[in-house]
């Protein structure tokens, strides 16, 4: 049997490559994982994915109605795929693609003063850019200690949501028109609140933000606020 080590400098001298980079390239999953991990990048990670969730309003399309206003992640779990490596001197570049799978719990706004949470499980691709230097000494040949951690540089690029699976509203409470008091509001009041389709239709709606206003009470065709952008 081999030690690792040994296996190393075998694998070295067969190859031509040195130990550390040997060692790197037969463990390339479990060194960016490793890498991902820890020093900032899995907050990183979690930064980006959110900001994609929140702003990207890919979700949007996703929910019966309303519109994300916040994403909590609960559980995430990272796959590394299609990883290439490049090596010039000390220093290694790995592209790939993460797989990303998050438990996530999603604020859906009706309105302004509505909305309901929904636990979802979401799929997550993205391209991924590491680039670490290497220590290759005879210590760290012992100790497989190869990577030197305080010179990485990790990006995120090109987020795409790939699978939603949304559950059920958490028990919600209907929040009745505020006009009638008779059905569940369900469009935005100028004044705040809901209004129910029958008392949207005897009103007006403004084209651009969807906001209800009593007739004859808006600018023309449109909001005063949103006047200002015709
Ligand atoms: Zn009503
Ligand atoms: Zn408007």
């Amino acid at each position: 049997m081999f030690t690792l080590s040994e296996f190393n400098t075998y694998i070295s001298l067969v190859t031509g490559t040195n130990p550390s980079r040997a060692w790197i390239e037969m463990n390339i999953e479990e060194v960016c994982m490793d890498v991902i991990e820890e020093d900032g990048s899995y907050e990183y990670l979690e930064n980006v994915t959110l900001d994609f969730l929140i702003n990207s309003r890919e979700l949007d399309g996703y929910l019966s109605g309303g519109s994300v206003g916040d994403v909590d992640i609960n559980e995430f779990d990272i796959k590394l795929d299609s990883l290439s490596m490049d090596v010039e001197g000390d220093k290694v570049t790995v592209e790939g693609r993460i797989k990303l799978r998050v438990d996530t719990s999603i604020q859906k706004m009706y309105s302004k003063y509505y909305s309901v949470n929904n636990d979802a499980n979401l799929e997550i691709d993205m391209n991924f850019e590491l680039n670490f230097s290497f220590n290759y000494d005879e210590d760290s040949i012992e100790t497989q200690d190869f990577i030197n951690h305080d010179d990485f540089d990790f990006e995120v690029t090109n987020l795409e949501l790939t699978s939603v699976n949304i559950e059920d509203d958490e028990e919600c409470e209907v929040e009745f028109c505020v006009l009638c008091d008779q059905r569940p509001g369900e469009y935005n009041y100028h004044t705040g609140g809901l209004v129910c389709e029958s008392c949207m239709s005897s009103n007006d709606t403004c084209p651009d933000c969807g906001v209800v206003f009593e007739r004859e009470t808006m600018h023309g065709a449109y909001c005063r606020e949103c006047e200002a952008n015709h």
